[in-house]
């Protein structure tokens, strides 16, 4: 099996339109054309997805994520993002290294960013009682 492709940005071995990079982190334009300014934000070393992403890593990944939001907010005329990720393939992950999609929002920009979900099968009280950690 070939090469993880987000190892391989990391490495200046794949190309990528680079916006930010530090110790821990790196971010970069999403290829997949789908909306306006879609970035992905991934940690430096290798994770499969949250599930097993370490607290040092995940911290800053998440700090990452919230400076590049307040940049694009504070510099680059967007009001707010949207930040979206999928852990599995269960939940429709296609890139097995780590990720954090951040799409930028303004007011009436008519991006449907939130998924439209049809109606849950089970009562919530059900679900709530066999996932609380409480
Ligand atoms: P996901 O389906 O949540 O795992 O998202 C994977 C994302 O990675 C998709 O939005 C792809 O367009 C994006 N992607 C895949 N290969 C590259 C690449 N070489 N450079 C930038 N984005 C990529």
């Amino acid at each position: 099996m070939g090469e993880c492709i987000f190892c391989k940005i990391i490495k200046g071995e794949a190309p990528a339109m680079k916006i930010y990079e530090d110790e821990y982190t790196m971010a970069f334009m999403d290829i997949a054309k789908d909306v306006d300014g879609h970035l992905l934000v991934i940690p430096k070393k290798h994770f499969t997805n949250i599930l097993d992403c370490n607290d040092e890593y995940l911290i800053n990944l998440m700090r990452t994520v919230k400076r590049i939001s307040n940049h694009l907010v504070d510099d680059c005329g967007y009001e707010g993002v949207n930040l979206l990720n999928a852990s599995d393939e269960s939940a429709g992950q296609s890139v097995f290294h780590f990720h954090i999609h951040v799409i930028p929002r303004k007011l009436g920009d008519n991006i449907k960013a939130w998924p439209n979900f049809g109606g849950a099968e089970t009562p919530t009280e059900d679900i709530f009682k066999r996932i609380s950690m409480l």
